[in-house]
């Protein structure tokens, strides 16, 4: 069969500035390290038994329906104004529509250079494509808004880093790949009319039941404020919150340099460029709400009365904090097996996280250990956890079902760091192995697997992954 993708490629019909017509730059010898299935079943895909699978998504070949271009956007990079960003690495191939009418994104990520592309080759190596492809699924298992992996292919070419790499290219899947920064280059710019175009497009896509500027920042903010607590609550670093990387459809986008703490570490950073910690563990609350006030600066001129604007979504982002502080109190207060959270249940889990990060306590093992009450043993000081255990039973006894909720916040498995880096270390070697069992495990996150148990484990000291570099 041939491969059928019932593509409706609306950005590609916005006008001349959202983007140029741009197809992929073919490569060497396309060979498919994996394809997601299940996710093209339920984007209506079909024809994936077509032998030709891995020349469509290393971008050797256009399915039929693609329109390729490459988006432009800018963004905030740690805090500065890049005026111009764009896709320089990635090509749109266009919107599929599955039968029930969910629309997705299709984008090759690795796959050439574009107008966007500045001083970049447009490629990518094999370690960021299998990272990003294990991860955003795992984010996905674990329930977490993320856009996702289909298929990831060896272009049979190397790709010049610090040293030649194996190249690849991610097939990724969005809602969306509206970001902040897209809605930043047209008000820095001052095109108003394609701001005016980009806003009634993203209302039409993603908010339906928003009325004016004020309803979609509110509308974007709400799911902002929900993914982050819902990352923290697996002690993900996303590493690289720039404006451009924070979608407007609130989902989790773009694998960089992001990590997931092991021992508890209220202020861990991992990437290798985030210097000053801006995007550290507990920083990114913070700068969500940052990021959320330059949507809402660039939305201004959309704004009958811009003064009135401005007051009106000030007060939107200061009550940012807590909507956060709310969804973080109930994802936490889960994790320790509080149904719905009362105010001073706050103290309970802080006081929990203080201890786990003076003793550097395992934050995944630690929570999962509390479902059969075994969390004493992840402790140093096991007196200092007793006398928390003891707080903490006398408030679970009003709870009916705690094991069940806890059961379902805490997973057993999530990808831990060194675990990626040893994959990807294998791959380059040519053993895809690691990459395909981490992906069968981290499909059900929150079941025991006893079999899998290695991949539970916290990293031996010479293990620990100590830095992240961005996906490039
Ligand atoms: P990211 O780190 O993925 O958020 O990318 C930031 C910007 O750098 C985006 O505009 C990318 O398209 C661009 N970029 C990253 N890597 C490359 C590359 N290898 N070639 C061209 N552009 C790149
Ligand atoms: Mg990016």
């Amino acid at each position: 069969m041939t491969l059928h993708i019932p593509f409706d490629n609306s950005y590609a019909r916005l006008p001349d500035p959202f983007h140029s017509h741009q197809p992929p730059t073919p490569v060497q010898a396309p060979s498919l390290i994996a394809f997601n299935h299940d996710l093209a079943a339920e984007l209506g895909i079909t024809g994936t038994d077509d032998p030709q699978l891995a020349s469509y998504f290393a971008g050797n070949m256009l399915p039929q329906g693609a329109e390729p271009i490459a988006q432009l956007y800018a963004g905030h990079q740690f805090g500065q104004y890049n005026p111009q960003l764009g896709d320089g690495r990635a090509i749109l191939l266009g919107e599929v529509v599955n039968p029930n009418g969910l629309r997705r994104d299709i984008q090759l990520k690795g796959s050439g250079q574009t107008p966007y592309s500045r001083r970049g080759d447009g490629r990518a190596w094999l370690g960021p494509v299998l990272r990003e492809y294990v991860v955003s699924e795992a984010m996905h298992a674990l329930g977490v808004p993320t856009t996702r992996a289909l298929a990831a292919t060896r272009t049979g070419q190397d790709v010049i880093r610090d040293r030649p790499l194996p190249g690849a290219v991610l097939t990724r899947v969005a809602q969306s790949h509206i970001r902040v920064g897209t809605f930043q280059v047209f008000a820095a710019r001052g095109e108003t009319d394609a701001l005016k175009t980009l806003f009634e497009y993203t209302v039409d896509r993603h908010y339906p039941q928003a009325q004016d500027p004020s309803d979609l920042l509110q509308m974007v903010m709400d799911r902002q404020a929900a993914l982050i607590p819902h990352w923290m609550s697996f002690g993900f670093i996303h590493g690289v919150m720039n404006t451009d990387n924070c979608t407007l459809s609130g989902e989790t986008i773009d694998y960089g340099p992001c990590a997931f703490l092991d021992g508890f570490d209220a202020h861990g950073v991992f990437s290798s460029i985030d210097r000053r910690g801006r995007y550290a563990y507990s920083a990114q609350a913070d700068i969500i709400a940052w990021n959320m006030a330059q949507l809402a600066t660039s939305i201004i001129p959309l704004m009958p009365d811009q003064d009135r604007a401005v007051d009106q979504f000030t007060k939107q982002i200061n009550a940012m904090p807590e909507l956060i502080r709310a969804n973080w109190l109930s994802r936490f207060a889960a994790k320790i097996g509080i149904a719905s959270p009362a105010p001073d249940d706050e103290t309970l889990i802080t006081d929990l996280l203080i201890l786990m990060h003076k003793d550097q306590a395992d934050f995944t093992n630690t929570f999962r250990a509390l479902v059969n009450d075994t969390g004493r043993d992840q402790f140093v000081d096991r007196a200092a956890f007793d006398s928390w255990r003891a707080r903490w039973q006398s408030r679970i006894e009003r709870e009916t079902a705690p094991d069940t909720i806890m059961k379902q916040a805490n997973p057993a498995f999530i990808p831990r760091n060194h675990r990626i880096e040893q994959m990807i270390d294998a791959a380059v070697a040519g053993d895809d192995d690691l990459f395909h069992r981490l992906n069968r495990v981290l499909a059900n996150p929150f079941d025991d697997q006893p079999d899998e148990s290695d991949l539970a484990a916290p990293p031996q000291p010479s293990e620990v992954v100590k830095a992240t570099f961005c996906g490039t």
